[in-house]
């Protein structure tokens, strides 16, 4: 051991000695998916200067980084991936840097030499056209028609291909950004925005809350504004606003009710911009500004629980930051029992219980199909995701299984002493990181009698397969109803004009439809002609619809499929389809068709899964 790390051990010891708590601030658990020597030398503010450039597709000009150094290593190491880095400088001196080499998920490593008392580095760089976090839509690809579009998606390691960063969850800085583009298109960030068009094009951001890299978030188009409450409001293409002010009508009573449950909102505004359809997830909880897809806009407000659920990583997740990948669960489960607790306060138990049932089916198909391909370890809350793309994680069993986790913890203690436990949870681990075996000793201590622990089976539960025995059967009597019909419909008692669907709703749809079996062609086009199931504008509906159409080869249903496809690019939706078109070989080559023209408007997330599904 050399002398200056036993005094370094020392000081660390009196530092932990004295401030027990605050030692997660200072070593962080090892992060298999970011070259970053974080707990050497590590970036607490960072400041961008970009100017985006729509012809070239890329982003070009410079980062500044601001540095604590808890150790003398004289050598930064940031994640970079397919970055052009011109030039490094140090405290405004030009420094000697080197790029690693190149691995396909990873990236490239960007060591930087420094010495102990540089406090700034900057990085004059610019991106690739094909940097994966970033997606540059032609005019064509937009709503209006008129104007170039991009928006970023940065989550889970795609920081790095737009900006050199540590890019692993567990680093939180604050950031400000100056944004140049086009005068007719607006600028914005997971920071605090501006509601108006700027003359010059320059937009100024700031965001002074710490967060982690993977909440960089960067949209430009042609956007615009309107308030939905006090401190929320809805940004789209202008084509698109009023509709999604209508369909959004309930963000304002969403966030009231969040902060009753859980405290104070950390982040002053909650906005939401909806994207175009080529958005690759649902939502994305990028601070002040979640991005939406447009699927949710479906007129009716049914599936207005996705924004419950990006409002709600105001806590868990973006307050509360899962420390390393492996620990994403942290994040979503906590992220959807809250949501689903939105959910109650606003639309009453009824709403929330159809949600639950749902989730639990979902679950369960995922379960099954992990199991089926031998990946039971993908099963566990706490994942194991070191070597591989933390975006496998991105399954049900983190949100669903995390979520169900948590509600039998809160059935097990009551939902008041539950209550109480995560509102300090939240509080106390605000702008700080979480990691599995954390939390579980933080439950054990602060909430959970040895007897109550007992009879949860939190090792089954976090470290192990599948679903647990004890895990709660929802219920849900709306669902219930739906039984008679499915029955009465499987069985050929019903046909689709004599099945009582009086009230029902998406979700009762939903519902229904994953409960069909026994189909042909022929009770496939009874059902379309009664319900129109093919025409559907409801995009849940929709995919459920055509997993059975691809299943049945049902095939009045394929061009409005092949549409669909083309039009929207949220993986969700995508996955499901193309695995099962994938299956049969004359499905398979009209997929590959449909690919062949939709590509283009996918997200990468979105198109290296399909790409593998269809290899
Ligand atoms: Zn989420």
């Amino acid at each position: 051991m050399k002398k200056i790390y036993m005094l370094a051990f020392l000081v660390l010891i009196i530092f932990w000695g004295c401030k027990e708590d605050k030692n997660t601030d200072y070593i962080l658990s090892k992060d298999h998916h970011s070259y970053a020597n974080f707990n050497d030398v590590r970036v607490n503010h960072l400041s961008l200067d970009l100017t985006v450039d729509f012809n070239q597709q890329i982003l070009k000009g410079k980062v500044d980084l601001t540095l604590d150094h808890f150790t003398d290593a004289t050598v930064l190491i940031l994640d970079t991936r397919k970055l052009v880095i011109n030039k490094v400088l140090a405290d405004g001196k030009e420094t000697s840097f080197s790029l690693g080499e190149e691995h396909t998920i990873f990236g490239q490593p960007l060591s930087i030499t420094i010495s102990k008392s540089t406090q700034v580095v900057s990085i004059y760089y610019a991106t690739s056209p094909d940097a994966d976090a970033l997606q540059w839509l032609t005019p064509e690809q937009t709503l209006g028609k008129k104007h170039p579009f991009l928006f970023s998606q940065s989550q889970a390691i795609l920081a790095r291909t737009w900006i050199p960063c540590q890019d692993g969850p567990g680093v939180k800085f604050t950031y400000d950004a100056t944004i140049k583009t086009d005068p007719h298109l607006m600028a914005l960030m997971s920071a605090t925005n501006g509601t108006q068009k700027q003359s010059d094009g320059i937009y100024k951001f700031t965001m002074k809350q710490p967060i982690s890299s993977y909440l960089l978030a960067l949209t430009v188009g042609d956007l615009s504004f309107a308030s939905t409450g006090r401190n929320s409001g809805v940004y789209a293409e202008p084509a698109m606003l009023e509709k999604s002010v209508w369909e959004l009508n309930t963000m304002q009573s969403m966030i009231d009710s969040a902060e009753q449950l859980y405290g104070p909102y950390a982040w002053e505004r909650y906005d939401v911009v909806v994207l175009p359809p080529s958005f690759p997830f649902g939502g994305m909880e990028n601070p002040r500004l979640t991005f939406a897809t447009p699927t949710i806009i479906a007129g009716d407000r049914s599936l207005v629980a996705l924004i419950a659920h990006e409002l709600a990583h105001s806590w868990s997740g973006n307050l509360v930051t899962n420390e390393t990948w492996n620990d994403f669960w942290l994040n979503e489960g906590f992220t959807v029992y809250f949501e689903q607790r939105i959910m109650e306060k606003i639309f009453g138990k009824p709403y929330e219980e159809m949600l639950t049932k749902l989730g639990m089916g979902e679950l369960k198909a995922t379960l099954q199909e992990l199991e089926e391909e031998g990946k039971l370890a993908d099963t566990h809350l706490y994942l194991d995701l070191d070597g591989r793309d933390p975006d496998d994680g991105l399954t049900d069993v983190a949100y669903e299984k995390g979520r169900f986790f948590l509600q039998k913890v809160e059935s097990v203690v009551g939902r008041n002493r539950f209550d109480v436990f995560l509102k300090k949870y939240f509080e106390e681990f605000r702008f700080k990181t979480m990691n599995t075996e954390r939390f579980v000793t933080y439950l054990k201590t602060h909430l959970l009698t040895s007897k109550e622990a007992a009879d949860i089976h939190i090792q089954a539960w976090v470290y192990g397969p599948g679903l647990p025995d004890n895990a709660l059967i929802p219920y849900s009597q709306e669902l219930d109803r739906v039984e008679e019909a499915i029955a009465g419909f499987n069985n050929n008692q019903l046909a689709a004009s004599e099945m009582n669907t009086t009230g029902y709703t998406t979700h009762h749809w939903l519902y229904f439809l994953r409960g069909l079996k026994n189909l042909d062609s022929t009770k496939m086009a009874d059902l379309d002609e009664v319900y129109h199931f093919t025409e559907t504008g409801n995009s849940e509906v929709a995919c459920d619809w055509y997993k059975h159409c691809i299943e049945q080869n049902y095939t009045p249903g394929f061009p409005a499929m092949r549409e669909f496809l083309i039009r929207v690019g949220r993986r969700k939706f995508l996955t499901p389809l193309y695995t099962r078109l994938a299956k049969e070989p004359v499905h398979k080559a009209w997929a590959k068709e449909v690919y062949s023209v939709a590509k283009k408007g996918y997200h990468s997330v979105s198109y290296n899964t399909i790409d593998q599904i269809l290899n």
